[in-house]
């Protein structure tokens, strides 16, 4: 036996160790479905319940016994119970005494009680060690082992020993357990999952503030121009051509404020010398969400390339190439092939679809399934270095689009510039930013205050 297989074996858990018995409270959906899981563990479970009837649905390996029946059997004792109906548990104070209880309980609405449900369990039965855990999972997950997305299992508690019991049960179920410290943030814990999306928040307003904005920036260049002026009808514009101008300038511009914050961060440290003072909230936030950010700018750059690939079957477009071929005709004239401009549009278009590959990769990347299964650098590497190339080949992608169109006064209506050199600002700026900051005077120090070096270290506090 190599020396890898005796490391593989000392990290494997111990399965054939006998597991102590775990009692549950409850033999409702989520009671069940943690008893089934637990069974399937290889631990004995004792359900205690009002009625000790069993019924089909019940794990067939487990008891069911009254309540004080049951918690004799055990140390651990998982409520599965809505908060509403503890007081039953208060007449038993004498048999919980010492015992662990852990509280997998949620509520309807955050913040629905003064105290957190672990907090009040412990008032009920001052003699037990409560621990929260196991609320963030789902029953349904848990039963039907789809657990991909929702595998780590937040754990609090006041008691070290206690919470570390439950922690080793949270392992042999094969979740991933994350100690969140004392029994105080059992409120916190139980607000995770009333939250509606709370990463997707600010990337879903902004995408729907910038898309309201260039929606009417285009309307009013495009269409309402026209008719003022032309007295053309482009209101046709609405469906094909305008989501088509604003799909990309959103992809561009997202995907440069996934990068934006990172850059203003480094400039933080390195005018503040130090990585130890936290960032304001703004960043910290914005930080948190530049997954959501890339995710809502990848959406975009999809259905991009969606409307650019029905573009041939417009029939405005093919009155144009008809209209341009019969005039031609008319005139008795063949227009010479433009070479340069072949040049330019074959590049704008090869840098697109080199952009949006990298963007796909990116996002594939960031999907837990993947990531889990690159080490620390090469997500690094892929979300940082690539993230950076495709943000200089969809900027380039639109430089080249753009050509030198920005120096024709034709291009700007009643002083609006095109929609497309709008969005060239923000990226711009993060390009010009990150290239500045990887100069070795700058990049050196900021190096160095990253890996734990301090300008003035009395004033990091
Ligand atoms: P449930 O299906 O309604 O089951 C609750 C169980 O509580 C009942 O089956 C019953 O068990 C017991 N019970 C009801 N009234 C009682 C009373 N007056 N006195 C004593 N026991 C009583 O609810 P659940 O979905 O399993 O949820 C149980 C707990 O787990 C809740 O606190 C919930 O927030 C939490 N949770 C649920 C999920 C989920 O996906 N369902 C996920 C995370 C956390 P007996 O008939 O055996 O006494």
């Amino acid at each position: 036996m190599d020396r890898n297989s005796y490391n593989i074996m000392a990290l494997a858990p111990n399965t054939s160790k006998k597991r102590e018995t775990v009692c549950i409270f409850g033999t409702g959906d989520f009671g069940r479905a943690l008893g089934h899981k637990m069974i399937q563990s290889g631990y004995p479970v004792v359900f205690g319940s009002r009625s000790t009837q069993t019924s089909n649905l019940i794990p067939k390996d487990a008891e069911v016994l009254s309540h004080a029946e049951a918690a004799q059997k055990a140390a651990i004792i998982i409520i599965a119970i809505q908060r509403q109906h503890y007081n039953f548990l208060t007449p038993l104070a004498e048999i919980l005494h010492g015992k662990v209880l852990v509280d997998v309980s949620n509520n309807l609405k955050i913040n629905q009680y003064p105290e957190s449900n672990a907090e009040y369990l412990a008032e009920l039965v001052p003699s037990a060690k409560v621990v929260k855990a196991f609320n963030t999972v789902s029953a349904w997950a848990l039963q039907s082992g789809t657990l991909d997305a929702s595998r780590q299992v937040f754990v609090c508690g006041d008691d070290m020993e206690a919470k570390q019991m439950v922690m080793d049960i949270v392992r042999a179920l094969g979740l991933t357990p994350l100690d969140q410290g004392s029994l105080l943030a059992a409120q916190e814990i139980e607000n995770y999952p009333l939250q509606l999306f709370p990463m997707w928040k600010f990337p879903i307003f902004l995408s729907l503030g910038l898309t309201a904005f260039f929606f009417f920036y285009c309307l009013i260049r495009d269409v309402i121009y026209s008719y003022v002026y032309e007295k053309k009808d482009f209101s046709f514009f609405i469906a094909i051509s305008i989501p088509n101008q604003i799909c990309p300038i959103l992809a561009l511009i997202l995907l440069a404020l996934v990068y934006l914050p990172g850059v203003l961060a480094a400039i933080l440290q390195l005018y503040r010398g130090t990585k130890y003072r936290r960032f304001p909230d703004w960043l910290d936030k914005w930080m948190l969400c530049r997954k959501q950010l890339g995710l809502v700018a990848l959406a975009f750059a999809f259905l991009h390339v969606l409307y650019t690939l029905v573009m041939p079957i417009r029939s405005f477009v093919r009155w144009r190439i008809s209209s341009s071929t019969v005039s031609q005709a008319l005139k008795n004239t063949t227009q010479p092939l433009n070479t340069t401009y072949a040049w330019l549009s074959d590049s704008y278009l090869a840098l697109g679809i080199l952009g949006f590959f990298l963007f796909v990769l990116l996002g594939i990347t960031s999907l837990p399934s993947v990531s889990n299964n690159v080490n620390w650098r090469e997500f690094r590497f892929v979300q940082s270095k690539l993230g950076y190339l495709t943000l200089i080949l969809c900027t380039a992608h639109t430089l080249v689009y753009g050509g030198n169109r920005f120096l024709s006064p034709s291009s700007y209506k009643w002083y609006l510039p095109s929609a497309y050199m709008l969005s060239l600002i923000v990226p711009c700026i993060v390009l010009v930013l990150k290239f500045v900051l990887v100069f070795p005077c700058l990049d050196k120090p900021l190096t160095r205050i990253r890996q734990g070096w301090e300008r003035n270290p009395q004033y990091s506090e």
